[in-house]
């Protein structure tokens, strides 16, 4: 099973699909961390995906498609994936449904869209924290699940940073992006009777709701 998480920035897509993941056996693929990696690089294109991150706008969709699709021809993700960040767009939704058809016919395709207020993204997204640490990732929250040692990553105590992209002005351009194809996104799915959408204020709350949607999904 193909599992798309939407959701606007800081909505939980990310702290989520980890869970996800890790619960249901399946590779948490995260565009968001993909672009991050290749924007390091000191490449033509890193260059590029780097200014598009740092501004807040979207990088184009053919690059973003093409990105994926290499990504879910490798091995971890043939019988499924936790998609974290993608799509955004309909021609990304339009293209993931095409290469599944074409390249994995049997599996299903569903969307768990977390429904978060926009007033409380901002909150949460200037006061994420995340490890430093790659392999790591681990996501933190200075009002709402600070690490025990401040500036410390719990789970493996590597150093927590803020994102670059993760300042009020660039948030509100990636929260307006979102609403700009969020409506048509999720409408998409829905027309495919494959979307859960959900506002996850507890964070386990929402987890097990979530699970438990999978798990009649699965069986229909
Ligand atoms: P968030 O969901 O918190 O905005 P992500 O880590 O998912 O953060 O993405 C960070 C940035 O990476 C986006 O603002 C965008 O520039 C780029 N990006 C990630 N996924 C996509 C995508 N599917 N299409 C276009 N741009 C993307
Ligand atoms: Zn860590």
């Amino acid at each position: 099973m193909y599992i798309v998480m939407l959701g606007a920035p800081g909505s939980g897509k990310g702290t989520i699909g980890k869970i996800l993941s890790h619960d249901l056996g399946l590779t948490h693929v995260s565009t968001g961390d993909i672009f991050r990696e290749q924007s390091n690089k000191k490449t033509e294109l890193g260059k590029k995906i780097r200014e598009y991150m740092e501004s807040g706008a979207l990088v184009p969709d053919e690059v973003v498609i093409e990105t994926v699709k290499a990504r879910l021809l490798e091995e971890d993700v043939k019988d499924g994936a936790i998609l974290d960040g993608f799509p955004r767009t309909v021609a990304q939704a339009e293209a993931l449904r095409d290469f599944l058809k074409e390249n994995r016919p049997e599996a299903k395709r569903v969307a768990i869209e977390l429904d978060v207020p926009d007033a409380e993204i901002v909150r949460r997204v200037v006061n994420r924290l995340i490890c430093t640490n790659k392999a790591c990732g681990e996501i933190y929250n200075k009002e709402t699940r600070p690490p025990k040692q401040e500036g410390i990553c719990d789970v493996c105590g590597s150093e927590l940073k803020r994102r670059k992209d993760d300042n009020e002005e660039t948030v509100t351009k990636r929260l307006d992006i979102y609403h700009q194809n969020s409506k048509n996104l999720i409408d998409f799915y829905r027309k495919n009777n494959a979307l859960y959408s959900i506002y996850p204020q507890e964070l386990e709350v929402a987890v097990k709701k979530i699970e438990e949607f999978l798990e009649e999904y699965k069986r229909k």
